[in-house]
């Protein structure tokens, strides 16, 4: 016969003798061939292999109240803190660092980041200045612009050459 590596017709035929679906006058004339091809004697032994090992292969017993157990799981009501801390717990439990430290680290990180964001605070002076406006200045100073409006419209009816 053919090669069943070689020939794509031969090829269901070594598969269908590793998983010892053949009748046996096919065997026969299979295993005549292996007998000769080393090709055929290593696929044919790797296959036996893999199905050996899953034929050995069983599943640990499932114990009687796993399913009791994972659904009280699922349903246990998780709190705030856990959710928060959860994904910190791997650097807490790998520095040893206590969890207030920790928390403490946080909090410094977010004052700092606040710091960063919001504008420099005002200078001495300019705070002076604005705890010094009063009442009375802003009235004079309303006062003096008012003057200045009357007198530029004066000014613009006395002459009107001037178009600005
Ligand atoms: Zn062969």
């Amino acid at each position: 016969m053919n090669c069943p590596l070689e020939t794509r017709d031969n090829a269901q035929l070594l598969l269908d003798y590793c998983t010892r679906k053949l009748e046996p006058e096919s065997v026969a004339i299979l295993e005549r061939h292996i007998a000769l091809c080393g090709a055929c004697r290593e696929f044919a032994a790797g296959q036996r292999a893999v199905w050996e090992a899953l034929d050995a292969w069983e599943a640990a017993p499932v114990s009687a109240d796993f399913d009791r157990r994972l659904y009280g799981r699922i349903e246990a009501q998780v709190g705030w803190w856990d959710l928060l801390r959860r994904p910190f717990l791997p650097v807490v439990r790998w520095r040893g660092v206590p969890a207030m430290a920790m928390a403490c680290l946080l909090l410094m990180a977010g004052v700092a980041l606040q710091r960063s964001a919001v504008a420099p605070p005002p200078s001495p002076s300019d705070m002076a200045q604005v705890d010094s406006v009063q009442p009375e200045q802003v009235e004079r100073t309303l006062d003096a612009m008012e003057m200045l409006n009357e007198f530029s419209r004066h000014v613009r009816t006395d002459s009107p050459d001037s178009k600005l």
